[in-house]
């Protein structure tokens, strides 16, 4: 099997109202696909991130994959990962990222399994989180609680919310409102998005730790190892982190600090599920679970596959205006706050090109 053609596209459509987190405010909501098509009739779809520099590392990558066969990911990986020509992070392996999930679509195609199963098939539903609790005009601890409760009604055994843009005693009124919102037996999870200085996470925890927080995520900057190091020693808390974390190395450094206790570690981002697989595998040799950031089209597989995932990130209609039109068949949460992958061959995300056409913009 030969790889014949690797192009991308790349969609943007504006939220109705833009939502602001720790440190950044999102006007629009971003998506690429990664089309890798091959001699036999197979195509894989990779899921993107990145945006334009992502895309024209993609063009810059495309000769050296054009003929060589798809199944061989480790070869093509390694291919594509010279530091000395791209560089070690950054968007230049979001971009090997983007077409690592494309080449691994197309095994799982081929071999007629979904991903999760080729990749070990550890079980076919995992815990779920959705995703949310943003900053947005005219949103105050009423309808922070109305979005949480309507998380709940719709399964979520699990919500996040973010904190970081006001003070650790608002935040702190935030969370409680969240945690009287949906009782005591959802788990809360808090994201501050790097926000903080090591002693202000501190501050934010103490205040926090009486509503049985099941995790608090970049509490400081990705490259403040030792501040991740003082919050986890100073509260009850776990510490999850490393969505803005690159390759095995990064996280290998990170585990290394014995500062957190669950790995963010995401596929589109930090290496693509070769690269994903390896931190895993890292993770588990380590007694540390992955509860990856971002896309759950990809991350159900993941999260499904191997024995130390925790917890699957879930972004619903609350976050994203285009949610159940981006693909052709929508993930959902089932009854009992799990998700399980699509039963079909390869990734099964397909995208809905018709709904996403007028919101192309490369
Ligand atoms: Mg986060």
């Amino acid at each position: 099997m030969k790889i014949t053609n690797i192009s991308s596209e790349e969609y943007r459509w504006p939220r109705a109202k833009p939502i602001t987190n720790g440190l950044h405010t999102y006007t629009h909501s971003e998506l690429s696909f990664v089309k890798i098509e091959t001699d036999e009739g197979v195509t894989g779809i990779g899921l993107g991130r990145g945006g334009a520099i992502a895309l024209a590392t993609i063009e810059k990558l495309k000769p050296e994959l054009i003929g060589e066969d798809p199944i061989n990911v480790e070869r093509l990986w390694n291919k594509m990962w010279v530091p000395k020509l791209i560089g070690r992070r950054g968007m230049t392996t979001r971009a090997i990222s983007s077409i690592d999930i494309g080449l691994w679509d197309i095994r799982a195609k081929v071999a007629g399994m979904p991903l999760y199963k080729m990749l070990g098939g550890f079980r076919d539903r995992v815990p779920t989180y959705v995703a949310g609790g943003y900053y947005e005009e005219g949103k105050g601890l009423k309808e922070l609680a109305q979005e949480m409760e309507y998380n709940v009604e719709m399964g979520a055994r699990a919500v996040k919310m973010k904190v970081g843009a006001v003070s650790t005693r608002e935040d702190a009124d935030r969370v409680k409102a969240v945690r009287d919102a949906v009782g005591p037996d959802v788990k809360v999870l808090v994201d501050a998005n790097c926000a903080y200085r090591y002693y202000e996470a501190i501050q934010l925890a103490k205040r926090i730790e009486e509503h049985d927080v099941f995790w608090f995520e970049e509490p400081v900057a990705p490259d403040d190892y030792a501040g991740h190091r003082k919050l986890a020693q100073a509260t009850s808390i776990p510490i999850a982190s490393g969505e803005n974390e690159y390759t095995r190395y990064g996280f290998r450094d990170l585990i290394a600090e014995e500062a957190v206790a669950v790995l963010n570690a995401d596929a589109q981002i930090m290496g693509g599920v070769t690269e994903w697989m390896k931190v895993a595998a890292l993770a588990q040799a380590n007694h540390i679970d992955v509860a990856p950031h971002g896309a759950q089209e990809i991350h159900v597989h993941l999260v499904s596959a191997v024995p130390n995932g925790l917890i699957l990130e879930f972004y619903s209609d609350t976050t994203n205006p285009m949610w159940g039109k981006i693909y052709r068949e929508t993930l959902r949460i089932n009854s009992d706050g799990t998700v399980s992958p699509p039963d079909v061959p390869g990734i099964g995300a397909d995208p809905n090109y018709e709904a996403l056409a007028p919101y192309r913009v490369a």
